[in-house]
């Protein structure tokens, strides 16, 4: 096995609670979607790929997309009052100011895996859905033995586009190749190269997250007790966590 380092760039969003319990929701989809508007460095004029309510069409075939707990499809399970797809960094950003400003529980979803379904259920009222499904770009670096990935690529991708670079390079991460990026890494990550690489997040080099003020931090920015405690402590809650960079581990050709 020839150690292959790559840095895996994830948009990683934990799923923490953007609403405030003792504060009275204040909401409505057109002030909503024009707080998202609002913010013409971050959405672009046009939110049709980008934002739904219940009443789009593409509605339920985007929450069902990845919902792979049947159990959580029936009609009594909370739904989320809207769904919005994020292509880049800056609209997660804008999601997390307009949740926070109309007082909307977040749920964050990348692969959809979550045995619970944290990651589209909100029992406690009206949750916007940030899914990550359009937001998996992977940029394999051999040279440098590093990778950017983005949080809702799936494990399946990831290997795939290192595979298709090298035959001597892995990450050690799990078995299922439809988990995501982002919900794995959150919490550790276990797979076959594990004994001697550790679990996937011991190989997050690289993070950036969104903070619920939705400024967006690196390594650097958030400081090493913030980072560790997102890869090295599974459940930290109290950051959005928005991008993430790791270390891949060596495998034998
Ligand atoms: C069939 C199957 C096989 C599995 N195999 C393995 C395995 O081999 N090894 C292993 O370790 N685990 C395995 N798991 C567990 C899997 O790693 C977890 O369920 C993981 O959380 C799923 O991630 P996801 O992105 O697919 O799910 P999601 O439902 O999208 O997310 C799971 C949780 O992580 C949060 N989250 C999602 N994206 C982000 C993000 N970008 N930033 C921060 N938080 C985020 C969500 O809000 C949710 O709470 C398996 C699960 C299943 C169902």
């Amino acid at each position: 096995m020839a150690p292959i380092g790559s840095i895996i760039f994830a948009l990683f969003s934990l799923p923490f609670l953007v609403a405030s319990q003792d504060q009275p929701l204040s909401w409505d989809d057109d002030q909503f979607y024009e707080c998202l508007l609002h913010e013409p460095t971050i959405f672009p004029r046009q939110l049709g790929s980008l934002f739904y309510t219940q009443s789009a069409q593409s509605y339920w075939p985007i929450l069902q997309s990845t919902l792979r707990n049947r159990r959580f499809n029936s009609s009594d399970a909370s739904k989320p009052r809207y769904i919005i797809t994020p292509h880049n960094s800056d609209h997660i950003r804008g999601a997390v100011m307009c949740s926070k400003r109309f007082n909307l529980d977040l749920r964050v979803r990348s692969g959809g895996h979550d045995y619970e379904g944290l990651s589209y259920l909100d029992r406690r009222g009206p949750f916007v859905l940030l899914d990550l499904g359009q937001f998996r770009k992977i940029d394999v670096n051999v040279t440098d033995k590093t990778a950017w990935v983005e949080a809702g690529a799936s494990l399946g991708e990831v290997y795939y586009n290192i595979a298709n670079k090298s035959g001597t390079l892995a990450f050690p991460s799990g078995l299922c190749r439809s988990v995501g990026v982002g919900g794995h890494i959150s919490g550790g990550g276990q797979g076959t190269l594990m004994r001697k690489y550790g679990l996937a997040a011991d190989n997050v080099i690289d993070a950036l997250i969104v903070k619920a003020n939705s400024t967006l931090l690196d390594r650097k920015g958030m400081g090493e007790d913030v980072f560790l405690g997102h890869t090295r402590r599974w459940g930290c809650k109290f950051w959005r966590r928005c991008l993430m960079e790791t270390q891949i581990s060596p495998c034998s050709s």
